[in-house]
């Protein structure tokens, strides 16, 4: 299938694998770890991430971010730290995001010095904080846009600028977005990671990653891989496939959902700021609207000091006070008390997470259910 269809046909049918045999209507499921040889020298086999299902949804996800190429690996950490070190070797410099996804950051604090790797983190999220990092030996500007949980903005535009012009590869981690809502390599980055935990798998229940990016990026991405061995059982590469079949009409409805949610909480005495692109009043919301094709359905807000926020998340009764996020089930968490718990209070407040903070993962139940949910809930926890 052509990449030029629509997004929303790309969705149901780019890569699907067809059942010659019966005829059935949706892609075989193919688990064989053994194929006979069509040509002496290379093998199909589940580590080598070129079974039939693998390459079908890889094709599939490349197709939604307009790559070349792509691969699914068993989580998003196995896709990020994959990525990252296929293309990298001692003595290198990798310039990171501030504010970055918390396994990212162990796994560049724990694993890049055993490896002579070395990094930094940027200031700030404006291409001159990233290019004030730059050194001669930086290989990698690595992001993360709209980031976790204050939902800043990076330009990508101008970052891959920057980069491109001292020959340094870009990467981002576009979980939060997804594909429905930002295309990175359109606006010049040259490889997009996925965490598939998240909106490309959807309902809570799939733990996957991608990466995306010319032949030659997943060429030098798989050399690596096949060595580190993280490739995805094929059961679960063919439910992901299911997924992602709906991916754009689930992000579509999250979308919605957390712009009258953001709305919603923008006027509510018993909360002190909201963090959503799609508001007027975020400080990024122009390039939000340039860059991206929706604001996302992450959003974050400060309870007013006089709710008590652990009160408030054990009060809430639909929304599930949860770690994980991007399902089609509404969650909450508080980053202070959990996804940013590792952190030192200064790295925290840094990042502008306070104990009143809550990130939102909206999902796509009726807008009227939620905000009763939030309703009884700050009512429970005033102090
Ligand atoms: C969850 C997440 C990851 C890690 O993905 P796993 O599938 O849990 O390994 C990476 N980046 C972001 C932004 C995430 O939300």
């Amino acid at each position: 299938m052509k990449t030029k269809a629509d997004f929303r046909t790309l969705c149901v049918h780019a890569g699907e694998l067809k059942d010659i045999q019966h005829g059935g209507a949706i892609s075989p499921l193919y688990p064989s770890t053994s194929y006979s040889f069509t040509d002496v020298k290379v093998g199909q086999y589940p580590r080598y991430f070129n079974t039939p299902n693998q390459r079908g949804l890889s094709e599939k996800i490349a197709a939604l971010e307009g790559a070349e190429a792509g691969m699914i690996f068993g989580s998003g950490m196995a896709a990020i730290s994959t990525a990252l070190l296929s293309h990298l070797k001692v003595g290198d410099h990798v310039v990171f995001q501030d504010d970055l996804y918390g396994g990212t950051r162990n796994f560049v604090k724990h694993e890049f010095p055993k490896y002579g790797i070395e990094f930094s983190f940027t200031k700030g999220l404006l291409a001159e904080d990233f290019k004030k990092e730059i050194k001669e030996n930086t290989q990698v500007i690595y992001i993360e846009t709209p980031s976790n949980p204050t939902l800043k903005i990076v330009d990508l535009k101008a970052v891959s600028a920057v980069a491109k012009q001292q020959g340094i590869w870009t990467m981002i981690d576009n979980t939060f977005a997804s594909p429905v809502n930002q295309n990175p390599i359109s606006l010049g980055i040259d490889i997009v990671i996925h965490s598939a935990t998240k909106y490309l798998g959807g309902h809570s229940d799939i733990c996957a990653g991608a990466v995306l990016g010319t032949k030659e990026c997943i060429e030098r991405v798989f050399s690596s891989a096949k060595n580190f061995g993280g490739s995805l059982s094929d059961y679960t590469v063919w439910l992901l496939e299911r997924s992602v079949k709906t991916l754009f009409i689930r992000v579509q409805a999250q979308n919605k959902n957390a712009q009258l949610i953001a709305e919603f909480l923008d006027q509510a005495d018993w909360v002190d700021h909201v963090f959503y692109p799609g508001l007027a009043s975020h400080p990024d919301h122009a390039l939000a609207k340039e860059q991206m094709h929706g604001f996302g359905g992450m959003l974050s807000f400060n309870l007013a000091g006089a709710i008590d926020s652990k009160k408030f998340l054990l009060s809430l009764e639909l929304i599930k006070a949860s770690m994980s996020l991007a399902g089609i089930e509404t969650t909450a968490l508080s980053p202070h008390l959990t996804s940013h718990a590792l952190l030192t209070e200064e790295e925290r407040l840094a990042q502008g997470i306070t104990p009143q903070m809550i990130r939102f993962s909206t999902g796509i139940e009726a807008i009227e259910d939620l905000k009763a949910d939030l309703n009884q809930a700050y009512k429970k926890a005033i102090k």
